[in-house]
């Protein structure tokens, strides 16, 4: 038996990135504790539409609305919250999930690659959250999760435009949860290390893949659930003295 399930009952979950990968696994563990759910993603209104479909079978009593909307526009991260309140009247938690990758040598990226990443990855969720905290706020009560990235803290290859998104995006975690903490609003990050979504599984050569798990102590990728299970606990633990943490899922491999 789930020990989370149930737990968010009658509470209001808003997840970017729904339509895949993290996003997905994510909105699907909300489903199973019994939240309501918000989901929005950019591309295919099918794909997100199925989510939404598999999270109402994993929790019937669930009302679950969707979005499809750009979040490199400044004033998207605004309507979507407001469109997530219009619909079930509250937001109690707020997942920060939808990321994009540039992967290219520190002298190659340009000016355009970085507004492009840095829209998605850092402005879109310092904007969703200052919208959601502003509902939160007014609650007395909320949880907001930042998915970064085991390159938050360590470097890899042809990472550095990434790598900083996500380093941003840990010090703004660290910055709203001192912020946000007297509103009872608690804000925290989980960085995932490499996790088998079907994208890094189409993008991995089976010799990448190889010499990525050679890296990891676990000796295998992550499991989506996996990264899903660690924002459930961020949303449903009662420790709320846990603030501005940054819970890396990695197999190990950070500490190594
Ligand atoms: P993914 O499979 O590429 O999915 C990314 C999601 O973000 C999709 O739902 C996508 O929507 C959405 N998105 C991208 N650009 C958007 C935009 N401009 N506006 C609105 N939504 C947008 O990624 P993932 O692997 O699940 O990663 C999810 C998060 O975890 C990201 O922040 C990523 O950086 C982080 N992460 C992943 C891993 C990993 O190994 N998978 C490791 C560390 C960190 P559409 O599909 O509808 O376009």
């Amino acid at each position: 038996m789930d020990a989370s399930r149930g737990t968010l009952d009658g509470q209001v979950a808003l997840v970017t990135g729904a339509s895949r990968g993290l996003g997905r696994a994510i909105a699907l563990a909300l489903a199973d504790a019994g939240a309501s759910l918000h989901l929005a993603a950019d591309g295919s209104e099918e794909e997100l539409a199925q989510v939404a479909g598999a999270c109402v079978e994993r929790c019937p009593s669930a009302r679950v609305s969707r979005a499809i909307l750009d979040l490199s526009r400044p004033d998207a991260p605004a309507d979507m919250v407001d469109a997530a309140v219009r619909e079930h009247g509250r937001i109690d938690i707020l997942v920060n999930n939808a990321g994009v990758r540039i992967r290219k040598p520190f002298g190659q990226f340009t000016a355009d690659d970085f507004d492009r990443l840095m829209a998605v990855n850092l402005r879109a969720p310092m904007l969703a959250a200052q919208a959601a905290a502003a509902h939160m706020r007014a609650r007395g009560s909320g949880r907001i999760i930042n998915v970064a990235s085991q390159l938050g803290t360590v470097t890899d290859t042809h990472a550095s435009l990434y790598g900083m998104s996500k380093a941003a995006l840990l010090y703004l975690t660290r910055s709203m949860a001192v912020e946000l903490a007297r509103s009872g609003i608690v804000v925290n990050a989980v960085s995932p290390g490499t996790t088998a979504t079907d994208f890094i599984l189409a993008t991995l050569t089976g010799a990448q893949r190889a010499s990525r798990i050679d890296k990891i102590p676990a000796g295998r990728l992550g499991r989506p659930d996996e990264i899903a299970q660690a924002v459930v606990f961020l949303a449903t633990t009662p420790a709320t003295f846990l603030l501005g943490h940054n819970l890396i899922v990695d197999g190990g491999e950070t500490a190594k």
